[in-house]
């Protein structure tokens, strides 16, 4: 089994604790070892304007989005909760995990779901040279056909993005934390619920890592916006 997980250490934006609001400078923040946002500043994505971040902020649509699977135990607890709500996601795929896992990956796509790379082995792109994460991410491609790409960690250097001109980068606007040891499964859900609005890409996974987390939240989180009168739909691409 693979047991590919985020380290929240590995995210870009490490300004702001998942406990605190938004809208705090980073330099108030130097004092917190682990920090990151969970709700994605404004100023943040204006440095990235080709990136996606959210979408069509005027229709009452959540963008669900899964990473790092399949996940043999994972998976299939979120698409079954997705089959009850009549909800679609897109699930962000690590390409060996879907030859690991094959079947899975299959239902993902026969059940309505959108797909994209992931990179074949979780790379970070900050750490990798440019020619070996193109040739991890084409890797992948042979496995998951998709125009959507998201970066492991969210990092991505300018001159990486460039060449992968052909994929929509799908970035987030709010991030769960499930992948965060510190933060409970209460919390985890409290980041999505008071975060999430119209257009909202919010990430979760399933992963091994993730996975108490995640089943505590995903659930109330689904619930909580369809009694609100949101639909849940796949990333356009995928
Ligand atoms: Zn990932």
């Amino acid at each position: 089994m693979n047991l590919i997980n985020h380290s929240f250490e590995d995210y870009p934006m490490q300004t702001q604790h998942v406990h605190s609001g938004e809208g705090v400078a980073p330099t108030q923040r130097k004092g917190w070892k682990r920090p990151y946002p969970v709700k994605t500043p404004w100023w943040f994505k204006s440095l990235y304007p080709k990136r996606i971040w959210h979408l069509d902020r005027g229709e009452q649509k959540i963008y669900l989005s899964f990473d790092d699977g399949p996940h043999p135990v994972a998976t299939p607890f979120v698409l079954d909760i997705l089959k009850q709500y009549n909800a679609r996601a897109t699930f962000f795929c690590i390409g060996k995990n879907v030859e690991a896992y094959p079947a899975i990956y299959n239902r993902i796509i026969s059940e309505g779901h959108a797909v994209g790379n992931h990179t074949q082995d979780h790379l970070n792109g900050w750490k990798t040279e440019t020619s070996t994460y193109l040739d991890n991410v084409a890797k992948a491609g042979k496995l998951i056909q998709s125009a959507l790409f998201r970066p492991p960690y969210g990092r991505l250097r300018s001159v990486q993005a460039r060449q992968l001109s052909r994929y929509r980068i799908i970035m987030w606007d709010v991030l769960s934390g499930d992948f965060d040891p510190s933060v409970s499964p209460a919390c985890c859900a409290e980041n999505v619920l008071k975060h999430t609005n119209n257009g909202s890409i919010v990430v979760f996974h399933d992963s091994q890592k993730a996975w108490e987390k995640m089943k505590f939240a995903l659930p109330l989180v689904i619930e909580h916006f369809s009694k609100a009168g949101y639909g849940f739909s796949v990333i356009p691409g995928g």
